[in-house]
């Protein structure tokens, strides 16, 4: 392997002014990649096949333990738990809460010694994605009890806040996550609780309101996201940062004032509106440290993306089962509907989807429980490509169905109203295409604007410092190195060579050079269009969502490709494996040509005209009065458990009152 920069330094017998070229020149560039995740080394042209191959595995042993939990789970499910009426009382029976934390399912990722099961990320997953085939309500409340509220105590609490709260947490007791407000949703940032340490130095005052709490209202804990203000020693200078502290229900000044609102699917789980007016938080309730709740929050979401995507290949399995056995039986035209080509086209369609969204997420629960440290684009995919073609395979199957499946009472139809949501929370995906756009290609994108700052003129300098400058990096080896090739590359078209992919399965081998052709073209195009439209592709979204599709693709093959291989290597046998050997090289094909439509997108597009048709659209809008579009906030009226309508706590147009 070449040396990079990183090496370099510590090459034995390096001069002192050789080594301190080295370290301005990763002060200018930054890190060089291998330390990355496989996303990110993608945006640099690179194949970190020692992390996606060869596919992760559980160990046996905990492989059957698994087994045995989900053997009483599936029974459960099959013979008692019900979906049905879930759905339409929009309200999980308390009965039924209970069986699953007697079943053991509530604290399969808590460990052992805390009351839990110890069991991994993938272990987990399991159970979500079996839970999701049945119930989607039931998943998403497992998953917000474990992988949020549960989860930020297990990697983030002190040994007495651990042991105070998480055999409870297995046992007996929801937990949830305050992070909405009313005025804070895609953009957690933005926090508008505050928190402040008390002059006795004991307890943080809480004031602010939350929204949107799965479970909030059942729950006997809550982490609370909230702003604190802090002031530098030195220069008095203020900031805030986000702390994340352990509420209960208990304390004086929580009020949770509502218990849920009616929702187009997932009707069974309630999210609560919480309000705190001067609620004193003990100070042993601080999770992780003051200022670090984003963290906590950021951290706790790659867990609840994966388990998003769990419930929804659950979902997208079942209804793909469903709506073959419906075409394979279902009779026009004095044939069965599966003898329809575009009929054919869905089914082949599905079981491609289903068997990617599968190999991403097992993939993606296999770096967690590796505990793999740069993740954070790898889940965003997850999500955004789980949630995206889940959704697809769902609509597929209702189309296959016709008018049966969109009646109430097959199972379709509430899966089609339940799977609608996974787009939107745990980041929705459009905020998820510019986070895997920006932070998997950020360090790439900082090092060519290092180059860029080090050798291009800059017009605001003088012509002597100019040239200065411009010398000193050029003489500057590691800076010149990565110049001259970025240079080739963008302005000549000279690719670096390809990654090489070796060791697959015979069977594969026509796709190893197939695909790391796609990762070169995706570290050119990459670099191509951030040179040819320079800052303006910061604001661009379109750009952002292109260049994450093609991250997507790519990602979602080499998953695929991993799974394949393994499942070559060990022998497998049988229709199923039939089905899905079959419907894999079907995926590879539509990912590589997804891949490339997106990536002709990056020069050839429509966005002048889209962007002129939206600023008529809006303006058009404007003509329209305010006060037709107010949007009425429900509460269930089935159970009689939630609250009436309040309107005046929904925040209405300025200027128009109710
Ligand atoms: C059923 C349900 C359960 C929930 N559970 C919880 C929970 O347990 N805890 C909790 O804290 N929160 C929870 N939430 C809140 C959820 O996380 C938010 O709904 C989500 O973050 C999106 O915020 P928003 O709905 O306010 O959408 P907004 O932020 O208002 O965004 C609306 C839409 O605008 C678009 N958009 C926004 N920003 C951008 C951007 N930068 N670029 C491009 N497009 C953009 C997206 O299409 C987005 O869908 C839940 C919500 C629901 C509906």
């Amino acid at each position: 392997m070449e040396p990079k920069t990183g090496d370099l330094k510590n090459i034995q017998g390096l001069s002192d002014r050789d080594r301190k070229m080295i370290e301005e020149a990763e002060a200018m560039l930054g890190p060089e990649p291998e330390k990355m995740g496989s996303v990110k080394n993608m945006f640099w042209g690179n194949l970190r096949q020692d992390l996606v191959f060869p596919y992760p595995e559980t160990s046996k042993e905990e492989g059957e333990r698994c087994d045995s939990i989900l053997r009483n789970l599936k029974k459960y499910l099959e013979e008692e738990h019900p979906r049905m009426q879930i759905d339409r009382d929009e309200e999980i029976p308390l009965w039924a809460i209970q069986k699953l934390f007697t079943l053991k399912i509530m604290g399969l990722n808590i460990p052992t010694e805390y009351g839990g099961q110890g069991l991994g990320v993938t272990s987990y997953n399991r159970a979500l994605e079996m839970i999701g085939s049945y119930c989607a309500s039931t998943a998403v409340v497992v998953s917000a009890h474990q992988s949020i509220g549960c989860k930020s105590l297990v990697l983030f609490g002190t040994e007495a806040q651990k042991k105070k709260w998480l055999p409870r947490l297995a046992n007996e007791m929801l937990s949830a996550f305050c992070l909405s407000e009313p005025n804070v949703g895609c953009d957690a940032g933005g926090q508008e609780t505050k928190c402040h340490l008390s002059e006795d130095g004991q307890y943080y005052i809480l004031n602010g309101e939350k929204k949107w709490s799965t479970s909030g209202a059942l729950s006997g804990m809550f982490t609370v996201m909230s702003k604190q203000v802090f002031t530098d020693a030195k220069t008095g200078k203020t900031h805030e940062a986000v702390t994340a502290l352990i509420c209960t229900p208990d304390i004086a000044g929580v009020e949770i004032y509502q218990k849920n609102r009616s929702k187009c699917g997932i009707r069974g789980t309630w999210q609560a509106r919480i309000r705190f007016k001067n609620a004193k938080i003990p100070k042993e309730n601080l999770l992780h440290k003051e200022g670090k709740g984003l963290q906590v929050a950021l951290t706790c979401l790659n867990y609840g993306r994966c388990t998003l995507s769990a419930g929804m290949l659950g979902s997208a399995r079942t209804c793909m089962d469903a709506s073959i056995k419906w075409g394979q039986t279902r009779y026009q035209f004095k044939r069965p509907l599966a003898d329809f080509e575009l009929v054919q086209m869905k089914i082949a369609r599905m079981a491609a989807y289903t068997y990617a969204i599968d190999a991403v997420l097992y993939m993606t629960t296999g770096f967690l429980d590796r505990h793999d440290s740069d993740i954070m684009v790898e889940t965003a995919v997850c999500k955004v490509f789980a949630s995206e073609m889940g959704w697809r395979v769902i609509n597929d199957a209702m189309q296959i169905m016709g008018g049966e499946g969109y009646m109430t009472e097959v199972e379709i139809e509430r899966a089609f109203r339940d799977a609608r949501i996974y787009l939107i929370v745990e980041g929705a995906n459009e905020v998820m295409q510019s986070f895997i756009f920006s932070y998997g290609g950020k360090q790439l994108a900082e090092s060519m604007l290092g180059i860029q700052a080090a050798l291009l003129w800059n017009s605001k300098e003088t012509l002597g410092g100019n040239i200065s400058r411009m010398l000193k990096h050029g003489l500057n080896f590691p800076i010149l190195k990565r110049a001259l090739t970025l240079g080739a590359e963008v302005f000549l078209g000279i690719k670096p060579s390809a990654p090489i992919l070796t060791g697959l399965h015979a069977s594969l081998s026509p796709w190893a050079s197939r695909y790391a052709g796609l990762v070169q073209e995706h570290s050119y195009n990459f670099k191509k269009i951030s040179y040819q439209i320079q800052e303006k592709i910061v604001t661009r979204g379109a750009y952002h969502a292109r260049i994450a599709d093609m991250a997507m693709w790519l990602h979602a093959m080499a998953c695929v490709l991993s799974k394949l291989d393994r499942q070559f290597k060990t022998g497998a046998i049988g229709p199923e494996w039939e089905r899905d050997r079959t419907a894999a090289f079907y995926f590879l094909e539509m990912g590589e040509l997804e891949f490339r439509l997106a990536m002709q997108s990056l020069y050839n597009n429509t966005d002048d005209s889209m962007l002129e048709a939206n600023k008529a659209a809006l303006a058009y809008s404007n003509t329209l009065a305010h006060a037709n579009y107010i949007l009425p906030e429900r509460s269930p009226v089935a159970t009689g458990l939630g609250k009436s309508a309040k309107q005046e706590l929904t925040k209405q147009f300025p200027g128009v009152t109710v």
